[in-house]
């Protein structure tokens, strides 16, 4: 009984939540059949075992079902331990030989199943192939391209005009070209066309089909056509349908090579057509590639790049409720760059250790997964809905990993190969891109920072104090300038050698640089002299941050021993102290001489000394 609640519990949990066939879900099936049959008490129903074993095996795998079979008499052991030994013996046997048997014969089944799809897949593929002599060329040009468009859409009327012919030709009743739909035959096109559409499925034209050779009935049939011909439609080696004609009269070894001759001609405009739709895929694909390229190129912006490989990525393989992000190293973790569709905040962090995209980061090789069904690790580091595939590429440049494009579908098998490909290019350009834009913030950066402090140099001082003036005009808010001069400079350079001096002069860039807002402008105006711009800062708030910056480097502790490092700030403040940017400075650096002159380690604004 206990069996029989618990296997039903596990049942409904496996219906209700996990929809798998796990190990869990197997013991319970087991356990609630040696239940029922414990609970029937009739020693002849433990036959049951073995049409349960040839079940289960359609399920699982050999390695699963033949320890099943071992486990048989474990299931009810006291049954067993109790039974006549001979009864109970041949019953183990024969469950054993039976999930044994049904597994084997079910797994080669699975193989050939599995081939033969593969095999059907791959010639899908071959069909989807260009064959002909220099594609790029024809697509360079793209009056052509549409010239190619107009054609394919008049394909089915060419091939019915042929058709009138075989049949004129043949003096046939109708002729027909078949091809393979999903499996099955089907009339495509018809010398009658209410035939269009209609299922074929005679021996005639499968052998015909299979055999790669025309194939003809002449005996009597009840369908008042009794003679028929077929011969195959070929593309390369592949069959890609049929021509069929019927009349009543035989057809004889001429009539033959007639179908044939026409079967050719239908099979060129067939090949003509695909040739047609492929070139205007691959046009607009390159055309699509070529926007998202040159959008690529076109920005500096990391995010920027991210956001238009995203958008380029979509074009290149749109799809329902597709989710695709950038995912980029930081801090040992990896961030969202930009995405769409995700439940997903951007800049959001993840760790990638156990998932399959962490394995991409350290292979650096694109991984395309193109059914998740059967995925049992974890591919991202969160859950999302209907997972169906999941293509991730690696963005590189110079062995560094400088991103991951995730491009996550609801459907199963989501990418054709070329699509895939066409994400690799783009994938490039995009990692160049980036470092590009990498390069140039570096360079950015290095064109408006001094190289000793990291402070800002002076001609970015001067264009920031510049737009200061500018911004005045139109927001009357003050701002102060102060200028610090280290005392005695000259002397801890000569003391205690230039490299000490430098380093005062890194660590007294520390202080200021520590001590101002992130909105105001601390430079080196050269030499031991600094500059700061306090925004939206009046002579008051001037002279309070001026006391503290000298406080704070007359405290600070020095490598050298005994050194102690003094201040003098001149302090100015606009509009009320001076209305241009030269007068400013002026003005500051008469305060900062006042200073100066008054002893030094001192704060003088210039309105105190007016
Ligand atoms: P005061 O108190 O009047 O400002 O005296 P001071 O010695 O600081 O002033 P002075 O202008 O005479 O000396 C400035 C010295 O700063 C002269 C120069 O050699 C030194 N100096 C300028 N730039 C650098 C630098 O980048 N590194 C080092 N170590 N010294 C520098
Ligand atoms: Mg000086
Ligand atoms: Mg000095």
């Amino acid at each position: 009984m206990c069996s029989f609640i618990g296997a039903s519990y596990s049942y409904l949990s496996f219906v209700r939540r996990q929809k798998k066939y796990t190990l869990e879900t197997l013991l319970s099936f087991s356990l609630l059949l040696a239940g029922l049959l414990q609970l029937s008490g009739r020693n002849w129903l433990h036959i049951a075992y073995l049409p349960f074993l040839v079940v289960l095996s359609t399920v699982y795998r050999p390695a699963i079902i033949v320890p099943l079979s071992l486990a048989v008499p474990f299931l009810e052991i006291r049954h067993f331990a109790k039974g006549a030994f001979a009864e109970e013996a041949s019953l183990v046997g024969a469950a054993i030989l039976s999930g044994v048997l049904s597994s084997v014969i079910l797994s080669r089944v699975r193989r050939e199943r599995d081939s033969l799809k593969k095999r059907l897949d791959s010639l899908k593929e071959e069909a989807e192939q260009i064959d002909v002599g220099t594609p790029a060329i024809s697509i360079s040009s793209e009056g052509l391209a549409s010239q190619h468009l107009s054609a394919a859409n008049e394909a089915n009327n060419e091939i019915q005009e042929v058709l009138l012919l075989v049949r004129h030709a043949l003096s046939c009743d109708s002729a027909d070209m078949i091809v393979l739909k999903d499996g099955f035959s089907q009339v495509r096109c018809s010398s009658d066309p209410s035939r269009q559409g209609l299922a074929c499925n005679e021996e005639l034209v499968v052998s015909c089909m299979r055999e790669k050779h025309w194939s003809a009935f002449n005996g009597p049939g009840d369908d008042g056509n009794p003679c028929r011909i077929a011969a195959p439609l070929m593309d390369g080696d592949i069959v890609t349908g049929a021509l069929t004609a019927r009349r009543s009269k035989p057809f004889r070894e001429k009539d033959a090579r007639t179908a044939e001759m026409f079967a050719l001609l239908i099979a060129g405009i067939v090949k003509r057509h695909r040739i047609h739709s492929q070139l205007r895929k691959e046009h607009l694909m390159l055309k699509k590639l070529k926007e998202g390229g040159s959008r690529l190129i076109s920005s500096l912006r990391t995010e920027d790049i991210a956001g238009s490989l995203i958008d380029a990525a979509y074009s290149i393989a749109p799809q329902k409720r597709v989710s695709i992000a950038l995912f980029a190293p930081k801090d040992g973790r990896f961030e969202i760059l930009r995405q769409i569709g995700f439940p997903l905040r951007e800049t959001e962090s993840f760790d990638l250790r156990n998932t399959r995209i962490g394995l991409v980061s350290k292979s650096r090789e694109p991984d395309y997964i193109s059914d998740l069904r059967n995925e049992r690790n974890p591919v991202l580091p969160f859950r999302v809905g209907s997972e169906g595939s999941v293509f991730m590429l690696p963005l590189s440049y110079e062995k560094e990993l400088l991103g991951i494009l995730v491009f996550l579908s609801p459907s199963v098998n989501a990418l054709r190969p070329y699509q895939i490909e066409l994400l690799k290019v783009l994938g490039n350009q995009a990692a160049s891109s980036m470092a590009n834009a990498r390069f140039h913030a570096e360079i950015e950066r290095m064109a408006v920072t001094d190289g000793l402090t990291g402070l800002f140099n002076h001609r970015n001082f001067q264009e920031r104090l510049s737009e200061e003036f500018k911004r005045l005009q139109r927001f009357p808010e003050p701002f102060s300038l102060l200028l610090i001069d280290i005392d005695f400079f000259k002397k801890i350079n000569d003391v205690h050698g230039h490299p000490a001096g430098d380093e005062v002069l890194r660590s007294v860039a520390r202080v200021i640089k520590e001590a101002v807002r992130d909105v105001d402008v601390a430079a080196r105006y050269g030499g031991e002299e600094f500059s700061v711009i306090l925004l939206g800062t009046n002579h008051e708030g001037a002279l309070n941050m001026a006391e503290r910056l000298r406080t704070s480097v007359g405290k600070r502790e020095f490598d050298i021993a005994d050194l102690k490092v003094t201040v003098s700030v001149g302090a100015a403040t606009a509009p009320y102290d001076a209305g241009s940017k030269e007068e400013l400075i002026e003005k500051a650096d008469k305060a900062l001489y006042h200073a100066k002159r008054n002893g030094r380690n001192r704060c003088v604004l210039w309105r105190e000394i007016k």
